[in-house]
């Protein structure tokens, strides 16, 4: 069974034994990342890239062979187009601090949705106040889809880019990015797609989708913390200035100046997360082995099986309720503190969200402070979702 493993399921929770149903704030790590991580911490410690000896060797081509699994993963053109990051939240910060920020003047404006995390947010009004540019936002409906009819009107010559989320991580809504960067390229506007929440979930073929940036968090996707990807196009990774300075970003330094290296060290300073690439490599051969439209599927069923038992709850209400959705199902109950359900289904051995979810504008559209989130991953079970159910009632029950 896939689900054994993950020993990090395989654990109890107030005696009870762990439902997991946070996946959207991490996934859990299979055997395989574990393993990849613990052998590079006991086998080849060393570091990479700078080394002649042995360990460093072994330890550079596990590195670099983990970004080729990772380019393999979203059918990048060339592993040399990714670079290594601490997640999502330091890809975005990294293209506004560099690309986008060489593109702006006062007045020109960036593009983004209602729907966006935090950290699809602040980044750009960081750059806004820095720049004088001005944050545009695509609205959307009540169901908690993106309002495309609008993107027309919303995109002007002003516009200097558009960022989106590929997978809201509150809603569960699966935006339709590649129609979204067909428009926004008519328009010679770039985009980049926040896509941590896209990867655990479904196929992501940059190519196809011809997105500009698009940025990845190993940790959601059965990876470790701490590291994630940003993908870009080679001529504007070529073209950006670096960003960080220090080791392994340069080519030759003396006091005068410094000649930067090549792409993508050039966005790399200092010794990288070694083990978590070498953890991120595992999860996405992990991934490929157990194949993506397996996940998906299962993904799906398990969707439509968790709505279908949580809507007959009295007083639930699911916010967004998009008809392309991932497995995350967001609620609120008539009378029930998100807090409160929450402390009671840990009681239970339930592990779920509960709050804003970095997500505080889209949750103000709903009229709604925060939610309980129940977010599912491929090795979660129907009994598991009947028990999660059970449980819920039961709160409910408790406080009304
Ligand atoms: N965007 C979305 C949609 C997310 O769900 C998250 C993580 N909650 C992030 C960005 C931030 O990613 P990271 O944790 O890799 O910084």
């Amino acid at each position: 069974m896939l689900r054994d493993q993950f020993p990090g399921l395989n654990v109890t929770v107030h005696g009870k034994p762990l439902v997991y149903l946070d996946n959207a704030a991490t996934a859990c790590r299979p055997q395989r990342v574990l393993d990849a991580v613990q052998e590079y911490y006991t086998r080849f410690n060393a570091n990479i890239h700078r080394g002649v000896h042995t360990l460093s060797e072994i330890a550079t081509e596990r590195f670099e062979g983990a970004r080729e699994s990772m380019a393999r993963l979203i059918n990048a053109p060339s592993a040399r187009q990714l670079v290594f990051t601490r997640g999502s939240t330091e890809s975005i910060n990294l293209v506004a601090n560099t690309f986008a920020r060489e593109r702006l003047s006062a007045g020109d404006e960036i593009l983004i949705s209602y729907m966006e995390h935090h950290s699809n947010i602040v980044p750009w009004q960081l750059l806004c106040q820095q720049t004088g540019a001005v944050l545009k936002v695509i609205p959307m409906n009540e169901r908690g889809e993106l309002r495309l009819e609008t993107l027309d009107e919303l995109i002007t010559e002003r516009t200097k880019m558009l960022a989106v989320v590929h997978v809201s991580n509150s809603l569960g809504t699966i935006n339709p990015v590649k129609e979204i960067i067909a428009k926004a390229h008519a328009r010679e506007v770039p985009v980049l797609v926040d896509g941590a929440q896209a990867l655990p979930h479904m196929a992501v073929d940059v190519q196809d989708l011809d997105c500009d940036f698009y940025t990845i968090s190993g940790h959601k996707m059965y990876g470790p913390t701490g590291i994630g990807i940003l993908y870009g196009k080679m001529e504007h990774l070529e073209a950006m200035p670096p960003w960080q300075g220090g080791g392994e970003m340069i080519a030759k330094v003396t006091f005068e100046r410094t000649v930067f290296n090549h792409v993508p060290a050039k966005f790399e300073a200092g010794t990288p997360n070694i083990a978590g690439g070498i953890g991120l490599g595992a999860a996405a051969e992990f991934i490929m082995d157990v194949g993506m439209d397996k996940i998906q599927a299962r993904d799906a069923e398990l969707l439509a099986y968790a709505t279908e038992k949580m809507q007959a709850i009295d007083g639930l209400r699911l916010i967004g309720t998009a008809a392309c959705k991932t497995a995350v199902n967001s609620f609120v109950i008539d009378g029930v503190h998100p807090h409160d359900l929450g402390t009671v289904l840990d009681h239970y051995g339930i592990a779920i969200r509960t709050g804003h979810h970095c997500t505080m504008p889209a949750l103000q559209f709903f009229k709604v402070p925060g939610t309980a989130r129940a977010s599912f991953a491929f090795y979660n079970t129907h009994e598991e979702i009947d028990y999660f159910v059970d449980c819920v009632q039961k709160a409910r029950e408790m406080f009304t």
